[in-house]
């Protein structure tokens, strides 16, 4: 006889009123503080009740569903983990679970907010001044402001540390940046966008706020994505784009500041794969549940069981990892190994295990209805974006034996 999914797989005992997700075994969120936990809750049932019914839909037409943002704004969830007056900054757990929780129903609406929350609200967070704090993060806090980050250019992906060729040029109180950006997410909308560019003075990398209304700057969406559809990336051309000093991040003085952000933000896409890996899941069991052949349902055939189970197994060891990444970053005691493992393991899981969810499936496994399909085909961008599984095992075994193989 079945019982219910929730049931099945039983949470330790629950401090708060958040139900424990299906694929969330040994009770993970749960560790939360019960006010967090509520957090949590009105996240799930806004995304459930807003998102989960147009996401299909906005995927197909690769649109990005403005009319969500002043609500997305109202949550509360946007830069949660950074101080603001009045409100403390959340743990990074709880940040973290957010971006789960996004991911979960939406894999595009979590890169969105990734994107500003994390990528360009980080930079500003950690290296502008105090005065450009003040002046951009509350219309950001607020989603009044959407922010873009634009690192990566045509020529300059895995390496652009060395790579970069978009150029500063100070002239008086003003820079003039030159240069080409691609894949820049959310960039066709933003209202603040983070440009990396090299300056030609000393080659120092440097970051700029660079306004949407610049004249010397224009982004147009690349087009024909079979992932993360709903995000909308860009390419951007900089042309004698003048930007004030005082739009420079004051802290950003060489690309090791860019990583700092980096690596804030990785541990992010980690957590964000858990999530896309668990929305896979979810619709695997239900399909498994409901789905008939040879008389009973296809939960009931030891071979999809196996499925079922190898898919829980890598979002708990994934889950297990991402837990302590956030304690880490917590603590400030997160390095870029730590970071860089939990990206390429947790982003490897995740596409086995949405793999898996596509064969529980069958045929409608790459019907979008059925949602496997959108997280299947979004977890190959996770599994590129913020540094390829190349790019982290290269970290990773630069830390294991001293020696750089980069090139
Ligand atoms: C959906 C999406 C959203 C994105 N959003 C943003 C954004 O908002 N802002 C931004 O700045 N960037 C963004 N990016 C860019 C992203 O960070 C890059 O795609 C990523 O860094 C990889 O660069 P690349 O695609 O140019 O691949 P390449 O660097 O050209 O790599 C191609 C292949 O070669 C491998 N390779 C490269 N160097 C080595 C090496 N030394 N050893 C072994 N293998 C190697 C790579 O691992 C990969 O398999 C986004 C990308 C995607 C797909």
């Amino acid at each position: 006889m079945s019982t219910p999914t929730a049931q099945r797989t039983a949470a330790p005992e629950n401090p708060g009123n958040l139900p424990p997700l299906p694929g969330d075994l040994y009770g993970y969120e749960q560790m939360l503080p019960a006010e967090d936990q509520d957090v949590l809750l009105r996240l799930r049932g806004w995304l459930q009740e807003h998102v989960a019914p147009i996401a299909n839909e906005q995927w197909a037409k690769a649109e990005f569903p403005h009319h969500l943002v002043p609500e997305l704004g109202k949550l509360g969830v946007i830069g949660l983990g950074y101080d603001r007056p009045g409100r403390p900054a959340a743990s990074r757990l709880l940040t973290s679970f957010v971006t789960m929780e996004l991911s979960r129903v939406d894999t595009s609406m979590a890169t969105f907010f990734g994107v500003h929350s994390g990528l360009a609200m980080g930079s500003i967070v950690l290296l502008g001044s105090d005065e450009q704090r003040e002046r951009w993060l509350p219309d950001m806090f607020a989603l009044r402001k959407i922010g873009a980050f634009a690192l990566t250019e045509p020529n300059g992906g895995s390496d652009v540390a060395g790579g970069l060729e978009t150029t500063a040029r100070r002239e008086g109180d003003e820079w003039v940046l030159d240069g080409a950006k691609r894949w820049i997410g959310n960039a066709t909308f933003a209202d603040l966008v983070v440009v990396w560019a090299r300056d030609v003075a000393d080659e120092s990398v440097k970051g700029f706020v660079v306004t949407k209304d610049n004249p010397g700057f224009s982004a147009t969406k690349m087009e024909g994505k079979l992932a993360l559809r709903t995000v909308q990336n860009a390419d951007i051309v900089l042309t004698g784009c003048r930007v004030p000093e005082a739009d420079r991040l004051q802290r950003a003085n060489s690309f090791k500041d860019t990583g700092k952000v980096l690596q804030l933000t990785r541990g992010g896409v980690a957590w964000n794969s858990v999530g896309c890996m668990m929305g896979a899941y979810e619709a695997a069991v239900a399909y498994a549940e409901a789905r008939e052949q040879f008389g009973r349902p296809i939960g009931s055939f030891q071979l999809i069981q196996d499925l079922l189970v190898k898919m829980l197994g890598n979002i708990t060891a994934s889950l297990g990892m991402t837990v302590r990444v956030a304690e880490l970053q917590e603590a400030g005691l997160c390095s870029d190994a730590q970071a860089a493992l939990a990206k390429e393991y947790c982003t490897s899981r995740m596409r086995e295990t949405v793999a898996y969810a596509r064969e529980v499936l069958g045929g409608n496994g790459i019907l979008l209805e059925y949602d496997v399909a959108r997280f299947f085909n979004d977890a190959e961008a996770l599994y590129s974006y913020e540094g390829t599984r190349e790019i982290n095992t290269l970290i990773v075994g630069r830390a294991i034996t001293g020696h750089g193989a980069f090139v």
